[in-house]
């Protein structure tokens, strides 16, 4: 790549610490986030897709997470073997009544060469916890645009912060406009500008008043009256969830005190426990099959989501011609992923690792994992900035658009189901892992032809 063609460094830094896409080092102290100093030159196709298929997806999603019988019969195996999944089911029988959902989704693809030769979206996974970087990413967007003024390239608008801010205005308003929305947030967090940002939008923007808490706090001081949730002398009206989605975010009782609280009382809760059961991984898995996204969403819909996923694989249960996914994997490690039902980056096992771990795992653990096969997406060339530094790389990407909607009534229409906004994260080819913060991957944006 030549010189010209990337934006300098530091007025990059200067634009992303001006409008505070930064995040604390180990030190304390505050840096830039990771970011591309060039737009990706994206396939039209591929972004229309992702962009259209993610208000689907939210659909979907939903209606799974209402299916009692569903999230029973296809989760009762793997609650026996993983802890994680019973305190979620314990805590949906906390749940006091049928509540009117919100979501704040990131429906994350990757690019796919097709054999008909088109570059088409495939899901990695749909986010419905936390899904973080909204504010970020649109920052890098307009960094991208306000530095490249004087050329002439079409950067897609990335509106996502604003998005989620006016989802949740939108859904307290609904609720009726009282009391606080509440952030529930890790100790700790290096993310925490983001959410600040977010935060102070729905104050500013929206008269929205806010609070933050950690689980364990609301777990020691959140209390019920009449079925309403109070914290620190506030109705709680939404519980939004920054935090929540891994066991070490439970480290005390407290923490799922505080879950079980949030299912008994009328707040929405931002995700649900139903929800967060619903977005496991062995779910995903069965919704990659048409016959099975029918029970949820009409055939056209269905075909539609259908060609966006991947194959997958039980560990124990037999994959085409392999006695089991677990030797179809071993025989080709290059060509699968294993997932444990975890969140939050980092926990997957690729190649070499995978097979060891495949290896280890015995029967009665199996219903714990899961078999992806692995998306290849096309390669590129581009420029990042890590650390002020400027550094050209060879890449490959992965697009989220922000999903947000609002059931009213969890069995009725939406009121409103929206794609608004997006994450574009690059990181180095033959990176496996995508985290931000974990200094995988970086921030980018869309530049359409
Ligand atoms: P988590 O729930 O922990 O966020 P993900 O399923 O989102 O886990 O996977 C984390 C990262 O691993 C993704 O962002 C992506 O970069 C990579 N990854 C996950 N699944 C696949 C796959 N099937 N093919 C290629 N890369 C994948
Ligand atoms: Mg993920």
């Amino acid at each position: 790549m030549s010189e010209q063609s990337y934006h300098d460094p530091r007025e990059a830094f200067e634009y992303l610490l001006a409008h505070g896409a930064v995040r604390y080092d180990r030190e304390g102290a505050v840096t830039h986030l990771p970011c591309s100093l060039s737009p990706w030159k994206a396939p039209a196709a591929f972004v229309e897709e992702t962009q259209q298929l993610t208000p689907f997806f939210t659909d979907l999603y939903h209606r799974v997470a209402q299916d009692d019988d569903f999230l029973h019969t296809e989760l009762g195996a793997a609650r026996m073997v993983d802890p994680f999944i019973a305190r979620l089911f314990h805590a949906l029988e906390h749940e006091a009544e049928k509540k009117p959902c919100l979501y704040l989704n990131r429906n994350d693809c990757m690019p796919s060469l097709l054999e008909d030769g088109k570059i088409w979206p495939k899901q990695v996974e749909m986010n419905l916890m936390a899904s973080a970087l909204g504010e970020a990413s649109s920052i890098v967007t307009r960094m991208h645009r306000f530095l490249g003024q004087h050329q002439e390239v079409s950067l897609l608008d990335n509106r996502a912060g604003e998005g989620l801010a006016q989802a949740l205005a939108e859904g307290y308003r609904a609720l009726g406009g009282q009391g606080v929305v509440l952030f529930l947030v890790p100790t700790g967090e290096v993310s925490v500008f983001d959410q600040r940002i977010l935060e102070s939008r729905l104050v500013e923007r929206y008269q929205v008043p806010t609070l933050r808490a950690t689980l364990e706090e609301l777990g020691d001081e959140g209390e019920l009256r009449q079925g309403q949730l109070w914290f620190r002398g506030f109705h709680v009206s939404i519980a939004y969830f920054r935090t929540g989605y891994a066991p070490y975010h439970y480290p005390v009782e407290a923490a799922w005190t505080a879950r079980n609280l949030i299912e008994a009382s009328s707040a929405v809760s931002v995700p649900s426990a139903r929800t967060q059961l619903a977005n496991t991984k062995l779910i995903q898995l069965l919704l990659a099959s048409e016959e099975n996204l029918q029970r949820f969403v009409p055939a056209q819909a269905a075909q539609r989501l259908a060609k966006a996923c991947v194959a997958f694989s039980k560990l124990d249960e037999p994959y085409l011609e392999h006695e089991s996914g677990k030797d179809a994997a071993i025989s080709n490690p290059d060509a699968w992923v294993l997932k444990p039902h975890r969140e939050g980056g980092g926990n997957n096992f690729f190649s070499a690792q995978m097979v060891e771990k495949l290896k280890a795992i015995d029967e009665a653990e199996s219903e714990a994992y899961i078999l992806m096969e692995k998306i290849r997406p096309p390669v590129f060339e581009s420029v990042k900035m890590v650390d002020r530094e400027a550094l050209p790389c060879r890449c490959v990407t992965e697009l989220g658009f922000f999903g947000t909607a609002f059931y009213p009534e969890p069995g009725g229409a939406s009121a409103f189901n929206r794609s608004q906004g997006y994450l574009l994260r690059t990181k180095d080819e033959g990176t496996d892992e995508g985290l931000v913060l974990g200094g995988f991957s970086f921030l980018d944006s869309v530049a359409l032809p």
